[in-house]
């Protein structure tokens, strides 16, 4: 048995990076960037008016004191107009200053009398101007490799006029699972027999982290139905068997990945729960085997799963988001594995919530974060511990 550090870089070490691609902006949401990428131009890149109003020399702008309207710029191309003290420009928000123009008045602040305004405001130099290059300089770094594409970063990219980009592949993922006594939902179910609930799991949490699932299917507790279904699920760059990977004999999973040459790489890690876990590799696809038990598939999809599909992605993050929280209950882990305790976070505060056993998966399902109790650590309510969310 190893332990999670060290099956966290075995798998590190096994997987990289797929090949990046370009794609257009209107489809990068959601994919990580291939590269680093500087701004082209100052934001904003030209002095502009914040507001609609007149642009005004300020010096000439106090209260009481009437400016001859000469011209009108709207936002759009530059009219290239100039004006002196004791003239005003009628202008527009977004619309390019006119030299000469140090300051810009609501319109609302002025009364409007032919060609000429009447201020009932000082100009202050500066004011309602948005100065080129004030927000972002030439040259910034506006996004970073493996940084994740969001609504904002799409926008910022658009403003730098950038109509594709360089991202990460997509990670095409196949799920088996695997036992006699699991009955597809909506079919009958005869006494000793349970409902299969990881492919809905497994499904649910591939789409959060961004994978495409390919396929899902069921196999019997049968060596060949368990080889064939191997086959179809290895044409993907993932595979996720479950069940049938702890040491029972009806657990196939292992001596069926050999047949396909399969290199196991990693069988059983100190984690509470999903102790049965498995990696290896067979031609191009990573396997990943997790226990049968919900909570332990969960788990060890979380902590070992995620960051490959990740990592293979193009991710530079490969944690969980974490947050902080204050420990509503006393929590020792008494076990010889670091447990991952199941609880809700709300209000900041954390709260264990239902079974934490391994089948439990109503608790589960009332839980939105995990906590990670050491072997021996001994946590008192009030604490503040920090937490893995995963919701
Ligand atoms: P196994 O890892 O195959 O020994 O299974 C451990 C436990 O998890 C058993 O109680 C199984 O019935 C249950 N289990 C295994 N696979 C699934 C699944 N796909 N859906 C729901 N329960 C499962
Ligand atoms: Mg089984």
């Amino acid at each position: 048995m190893i332990t999670e550090e060290e099956a966290r870089s075995q798998i590190a070490q096994a997987i990289q990076p797929l090949p990046a691609r370009r794609i257009l902006l209107s489809d990068a949401l959601d994919y990580f960037a291939a590269g680093d990428y500087f701004a082209r131009l100052p934001l904003p890149n030209f002095d502009n008016s914040a507001m609609d109003g007149y642009a005004v020399v300020a010096s000439s702008g106090r209260t009481g004191e009437r400016l001859r309207v000469i011209g009108e710029q709207p936002a759009g191309p530059d009219r290239q107009l100039r004006i002196s003290p004791g003239e005003a420009v009628r202008i527009f928000t977004g619309a390019p200053m006119p030299a000469g123009a140090d300051a810009v008045i609501m319109q609302e602040d002025v009364i409007r009398d032919r060609d000429e305004i009447v201020l009932n405001v000082d100009a202050e130099p500066g004011e309602f101007i948005r100065k080129v290059g004030c927000d972002l300089s030439e040259g910034q770094k506006i996004l970073s490799a493996g940084e994740k594409i969001r609504a904002a970063t799409l926008a910022l990219l658009a403003s730098q006029g950038f109509s594709d980009l360089r991202v990460g592949a997509e990670v095409e993922a196949a799920i088996i699972s695997t036992g006699d006594e699991l009955v597809k939902p909506g079919e009958k179910l005869e006494p000793g027999q349970v409902y299969e609930s990881n492919s809905a799991l497994l499904q649910a949490l591939l789409k959060c982290c961004g994978a495409i699932v390919k396929s899902a299917e069921h196999s019997r507790d049968d060596r060949e139905s368990l080889i064939e279904a191997i086959k179809r699920g290895l044409k993907n760059h993932v595979l996720i068997i479950t069940g049938g990977v702890s040491v029972g004999e009806h657990d196939l999973v292992q001596s069926a990945l050999r047949s396909f040459g399969a290199k196991i790489d990693i069988w059983r890690v100190a984690i509470k729960p999903g102790k049965p876990f498995l990696f290896g590799r067979a031609g191009e696809s990573a396997v990943f085997g997790l226990p049968g038990n919900p909570v332990s598939a969960f788990v060890t999809f979380l902590q070992f799963v995620r960051p490959a599909i990740l990592r293979m992605m193009g991710a530079a993050d490969l944690d969980l988001p974490g947050a902080p929280a204050k420990l509503i209950a006393d929590l020792k882990n008494h076990s010889d594995r670091p447990h991952y305790v199941r609880g809700k976070l709300e209000g900041g505060k954390f709260t264990p919530v239902g079974r934490q056993e391994s089948h439990a998966l109503f608790g589960l399902s009332q839980s939105n974060a995990l906590l990670r109790v050491a072997v021996g650590e001994s946590l008192k309510a009030g604490e503040i511990v920090n937490l893995q969310l995963w919701d």
